[in-house]
């Protein structure tokens, strides 16, 4: 295991002990819930859009260190992205873990616009717990969308 790895792994953990942006907001106007029945995570998205900006994003729900984690860095991610660079993230995002093409996490991690969310490149050698990384972006999309209450990742 590369240095970069460790230091990506103390990240995670570093945002499961202290989530950021967690805690319901006084107002929001998207939200969603998000559960993941595989794991027993339950996460819910609150949005504010201005001007097709995202200018706040929290969280609450229970679950997991990695659905927590991805949920804090999630919402540092986002926050004052428009709503399509918040999507094309997701895109990247749910690519790095889950998709087809195995990548190094030293690649990832000087990825395509990632950032601090490469941290999770190692994840994928996980499938159990892709889902547990991913949940969080998927109640996004949905908040962001206005459709379902409630997404789950079956
Ligand atoms: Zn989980």
């Amino acid at each position: 295991m590369s240095d970069l790895y460790e230091l990506y792994q103390e990240l995670i953990l570093d945002h499961n002990r202290k989530p950021r942006n967690f805690g319901r907001p006084e107002a929001s106007d998207h939200e969603a819930e998000g559960y993941n029945p595989l794991c027993g995570d339950r996460v819910t998205v609150y949005v504010t859009i201005r001007d097709d900006v995202v200018e706040d994003v929290a969280f609450e729900g229970s679950g997991c260190a990695i659905s927590t984690a991805a949920a804090s860095m999630m919402t540092e991610a986002i926050k004052g992205k428009t709503t399509s660079e918040a999507r094309s993230l997701f895109e990247k995002f749910h690519e790095m873990v889950a998709g087809p093409a195995p990548q190094d996490v030293s690649a990832a991690g000087n990825g395509p616009g990632l950032g601090k969310l490469a941290a999770f490149a190692g994840v994928r050698r996980y499938p159990a717990r892709v889902k547990c990384a991913t949940l969080v972006w998927h109640t996004l999309a949905a908040a962001l969308e206005k459709k379902a209450a409630l997404v789950t990742t079956e």
